[in-house]
């Protein structure tokens, strides 16, 4: 996996195996357990580069099993989040799978706003220049995830450049 948007027409399906193959080789090692029911939300989560809401999740779910209910969904988003396999974005409430879970990193997200594919950038120097200023400023940094919204490369093949929300 790697620091771009998605091409059209890539295998898409690779991308979830892979997310998948990493899930369960990352749980093993950490001694964690990857449930059916936690690995169901992560494939659902992965099925495409765009953010899901958990309500979707959730009737994606309901289909497939009467009983899910909203904690089920909820704990394994948390799950998948604590394992850092899955992100959060804050602007679209929503869940993205983690294109680099091998490794501790806050994430820089550019997020597009036509079709709302998500590429993850992990740049250790913005992350740490920030974490300087914080620290200068007096202030103990918890999180930081950045979130940046534009126009990703693809919408704007399809479109004049000026279209391109600014
Ligand atoms: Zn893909
Ligand atoms: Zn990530
Ligand atoms: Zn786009």
């Amino acid at each position: 996996m790697h620091e771009t948007f998605p091409r059209d027409g890539h295998d898409h399906q690779h991308c979830i195996d892979e997310a998948l193959a990493i899930a369960e080789q990352l749980c093993a090692d950490r001694g964690r357990r990857l449930t059916p029911l936690r690995r169901r939300v992560l494939e659902l989560v992965w099925e495409s580069h765009q953010p899901v809401k958990a309500y979707d999740l959730l009737a994606r779910l309901q289909q497939e099993s009467a009983s899910a209910a909203p904690p089920t969904v909820y704990r394994a988003l948390d799950f998948l989040i604590a394992e850092r396999l899955i992100h959060r974005l804050a602007s679209l409430n929503a869940y993205v799978g983690c294109a680099h879970p091998g490794h501790r990193h806050t994430g820089q997200f550019l997020i597009c706003s036509e079709c709302q594919s998500v590429a993850e950038l992990d740049d250790a120097d913005i992350e740490q220049a920030l974490s300087r200023r914080a620290d200068a400023m007096g202030f103990a940094l918890t999180t930081q995830t950045i979130e940046l919204e534009g126009c990703c490369p693809r919408c704007r093949r399809g479109m004049d450049k000026k279209e391109c929300p600014a």
